[in-house]
C-alpha cells in the first residue's frame, strides 16, 4: 500500500518517472488525457537531432512499459477532483465517463507545457493570411511531404521567439528553449533540400545552447542569412508576404518581402494545470509554472514532485527526461521515510 506513486501526464518526463519507479518495484498509476502515451513526442519526426535520440528513448521508455503489472495505465483520463491534498493523497480520476476514487502516497507532476497560439498576435495574421504557418504546421508539412514551396518560392522568412521573452499577448517571458535549435534545423532543412531559396532567420538573441551550436555554424556555412531584428507586423501584398521589423543592429526601421513567414512558436504554461495542481496546494512562479523549491523536482508540497516542462520553465528532451529520472528518485525517497515511520 505504501509503495505506490500517481503520475500525472503521457508525454516523455512522465514516462522516464514511470519507467524508474516500477524498476524499483513501486505500483504506478499514470493518468494520461491522450488515448495513448507518448502522443505529442511521435508527432516531431523531423526535428534536430535530440528528437532523432528521442524517437529512440521514447520507443525504449514503452518498450514493456504499457504490459507491466506494476502499471495501472489510465488513457482517456483526468483528474477530476481533489479530495485530500496532503499524504495519503486521495484524488478523484475520470475515464471515460466513469469516475473513480484513488488514493496515492506520492504524486508527480509532469503536465508540461501549451504551444503559444500565435493568433493572438494579430499583426502577424496568423491564420488569416496565406503563408504565414508556425513551426509545427511546417513540421507536418514535411511529414506529410506537403511542404509548400515551388518553383516560384524565392524568400522563406523564420520569426524567432513568438510568444516567448514577452509578456504581450499573453506570451512566456521566459526562453522556451527548443525554439532557436527547432528553427535552424527546419532552415537548414529547406536550404538543403532548395539551395536557390533565401532562407532567412530574424531573432532576438540566438539560444543554441550547449552541443546545439553545431547547428548554428551549419546554417551559416549553408548560406542562411541570420538578422537581428524585431517583426512588426507582415502584411500580404499582391504576390507575397512583406514582412516589417526592426533592425536592433542597425537601429533602423526595414521590409522584407517573403513567400513563407514560418513563425517559431514557444511553449507557455498550461492554464488547467494550474488548478489540479494549485487544489494540490503547490506553489507557482510568476510565470505560472509548477515552483521547485531549493531541491531539484521539489515541489512546495511534501510527497508531490514535479518534472519536466511543466514546472520552472519549458525544456528540451534531455533536461525532461533527467528530471523525470531525478522525480523517480525523489518519490522513491519519499516512500521509503513514509515506511520506516
Ligand atoms: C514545435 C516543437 C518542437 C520541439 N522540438 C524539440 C526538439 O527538437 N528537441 C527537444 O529536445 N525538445 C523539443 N521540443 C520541446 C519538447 O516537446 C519538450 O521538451 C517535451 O515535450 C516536454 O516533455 P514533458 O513530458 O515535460 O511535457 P509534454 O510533452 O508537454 O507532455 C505533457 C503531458 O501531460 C499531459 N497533461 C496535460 N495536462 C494534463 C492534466 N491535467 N492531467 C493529466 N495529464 C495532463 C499531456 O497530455 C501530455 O501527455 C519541441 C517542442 C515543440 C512545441
Amino acid at each position: 500500500m505504501t509503495n505506490n506513486c500517481l503520475i500525472i501526464g503521457g508525454e516523455i518526463a512522465a514516462l522516464r518517472a514511470a519507467k524508474d519507479l516500477i524498476a524499483y518495484g513501486i505500483s504506478v498509476t499514470l493518468v494520461n488525457p491522450s488515448k495513448e502515451l507518448g502522443k505529442i513526442s511521435k508527432m516531431f519526426q523531423s526535428g534536430i537531432s535530440d528528437f532523432a535520440f528521442k524517437k529512440n528513448v521514447l520507443r525504449s521508455h514503452l518498450e514493456g512499459l504499457e504490459s507491466n503489472p506494476n502499471l495501472n495505465l489510465m488513457n482517456n483520463a483526468q483528474i477530476t477532483k481533489i479530495i485530500k491534498n496532503q499524504y495519503p493523497f486521495e484524488v478523484e480520476i475520470t475515464q471515460n465517463g466513469t469516475t473513480q476514487n484513488h488514493v496515492a502516497n506520492t504524486i508527480i507532476i509532469a503536465t508540461g507545457f501549451e504551444v503559444f497560439n500565435a493568433e493572438k498576435i494579430e499583426e502577424y495574421g496568423y491564420r488569416y493570411l496565406e503563408g504565414v504557418l508556425t513551426i509545427f504546421d511546417l513540421e507536418m508539412a514535411f511529414q506529410q511531404q506537403k511542404i509548400p514551396i515551388n518553383e516560384k518560392t524565392k524568400r522563406i522568412i523564420f520569426v524567432l521567439c513568438v510568444g516567448s521573452r514577452t509578456l504581450k499577448d499573453g506570451g512566456n517571458p521566459d526562453c522556451s528553449s527548443y525554439c532557436c535549435s527547432y528553427s535552424i534545423n527546419q532552415a537548414l532543412r529547406i536550404k538543403k533540400e532548395f539551395p536557390s531559396i533565401e532562407v532567412v532567420l530574424m531573432y532576438m538573441d540566438i539560444r543554441t545552447v550547449a552541443s546545439h551550436e553545431y547547428l548554428y555554424n551549419e546554417a551559416r556555412k549553408a548560406g542562411v542569412l541570420f538578422i537581428r531584428g524585431r517583426v512588426s507586423s507582415i502584411e500580404r501584398a499582391e504576390d507575397n508576404l512583406i514582412t516589417f521589423y526592426e533592425d536592433t543592429l542597425a537601429d533602423s526601421q526595414d521590409v522584407l518581402p517573403a513567400d513563407l513567414v514560418i513563425l517559431a512558436v514557444g511553449g507557455v504554461p498550461l492554464s488547467d494545470c494550474d488548478e489540479i495542481a494549485m487544489n494540490f496546494g503547490v506553489q507557482f512562479t510568476p510565470n505560472r509554472f509548477v515552483k521547485i523549491t531549493d531541491k531539484p523536482v521539489y515541489t512546495s508540497t511534501p510527497g508531490i514532485f514535479a518534472c519536466g516542462s511543466a514546472c520552472d520553465g519549458v525544456k528540451n528532451v534531455p533536461q525532461c527526461l533527467s528530471e523525470g529520472g531525478a522525480a523517480a528518485m525523489a518519490a522513491i525517497q519519499f516512500l521509503a521515510e513514509k515506511t520506516e515511520k
